[in-house]
């Protein structure tokens, strides 16, 4: 488990990690998302100490780090495994010497340090590359590579500072299947910094949403859309503004659905049951978290009954109105 509490840290007198309390289950695979300068970065270095929080506390596996000596908080850090945008590689080492580095420091004799970073490899797919140099790699190999790096001194969380970014979809798709590989099978705790949404969307179980150093939103995504005016739901599944061609008088509706809702024929039922006439302006449709969940925009003419608004969210679907009236 992963336990912030009031977190500061000011950089020039300017908060760029503002009072952050987060807990991260073990086992959970979890967010951080924000714009670029939210402040995503610096909490990420604040959880492995490499920055010092100005306050607060910084508890890893039951250990508060702050209080920690140098020796002591040495060895925490080889239980929290980080992986970086820009790969952080020496082109000097082969990949094997890469991922045999992070072992360097520890108490593995060379033979304990090679077996292990084959091992680690092979789990990344890169077993057979081991004597390769780096520049030899595409940019996704070498992602692996910090990854099997991240992984080699059997850490219990994985920190990943937007490891993703540098990458195409297809290499992104993959590794993010890794990161969900090593959570399920090795039971990491994965702590996945991105500035993608669908990042988000496709891997992790829960997420905060940091705006100027501060956690506006968060928690597990299947709660997270159901909840009315979440701005992490419009960020994962943006409808964006109203078309203009809606008239003035129509009511505009968004309907969020997760999990047992998610494949109602919500729609059919709107025009077989109360006569209501819709037109869809918008929708997305996806699987985050391991549940089938959307949102859908709708424009119906004229006003909608109560009574209707009321049977959509009896069906437990959120209902916001977002032009119009109940009528
Ligand atoms: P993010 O990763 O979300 O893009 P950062 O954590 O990198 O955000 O930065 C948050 C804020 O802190 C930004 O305003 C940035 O300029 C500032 N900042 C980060 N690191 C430093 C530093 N070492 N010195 C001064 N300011 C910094
Ligand atoms: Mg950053």
């Amino acid at each position: 488990m992963i336990a912030l509490e009031h977190v500061m840290k000011r950089y020039d007198g300017v908060p760029a990690v503002d009072d952050v309390s987060l807990t991260i289950p073990t086992g959970e695979v979890f967010g951080i998302v924000g714009q670029s300068g939210a402040g995503k970065s610096t909490l990420a270095r604040i959880v492995n100490l490499l920055e010092r929080p100005d306050s607060g506390s910084v508890t890893v596996d039951d250990v508060e780090l702050t209080s920690l000596r140098d020796t002591e908080l040495r060895a925490a850090r080889r239980r929290i495994g980080m992986v970086f945008q820009r790969f952080n590689l020496l082109s000097s080492r082969s990949v094997r010497g890469n991922v045999e580095l992070a072992l360097e420091l520890g108490s593995a004799t060379r033979a304990e340090r090679r077996a292990r970073a084959q091992e680690m490899l092979d789990l990344v797919g890169l077993g057979h590359r081991a004597d390769a140099s780096i520049h030899e790699l595409s940019g996704g190999q070498q992602q692996r590579v910090g990854i099997a790096r991240a992984l080699a001194s059997r850490p219990s969380v994985l920190l990943s500072d937007e490891a993703t970014s540098a990458l195409d979809p297809e290499t992104t798709a993959s590794i993010l299947d890794l990161y969900r590989r090593v959570n399920e099978e090795l039971g990491l705790t994965v702590l996945l910094i991105t500035h993608e949404m669908d990042v988000v969307k496709s891997t992790c179980h829960s997420a905060a949403l940091l705006e100027h150093g501060r956690v506006v939103e968060q928690g597990r995504l299947v709660d997270v859309i159901r909840t009315p005016g979440s701005r992490l739901t419009s960020q994962l599944f943006p409808l964006g503004p109203i078309p203009d061609g809606v008239p003035a008088d129509a009511t505009v509706i968004d309907i969020t659905f997760a999990g047992g809702t998610a494949d109602r024929p919500v729609i059919s039922r709107l025009a077989r049951d109360h006569g209501v006439d819709v037109s869809i302006l918008g929708a997305a449709v996806e699987r985050i978290g391991g549940t089938q969940a959307g949102r859908t925009r709708l424009e119906v003419p004229g006003g909608v009954a109560e009574s209707v608004i009321a049977d959509l969210r009896r069906q437990g679907l959120l209902v916001e109105i977002l032009r119009g009236a109940a009528a």
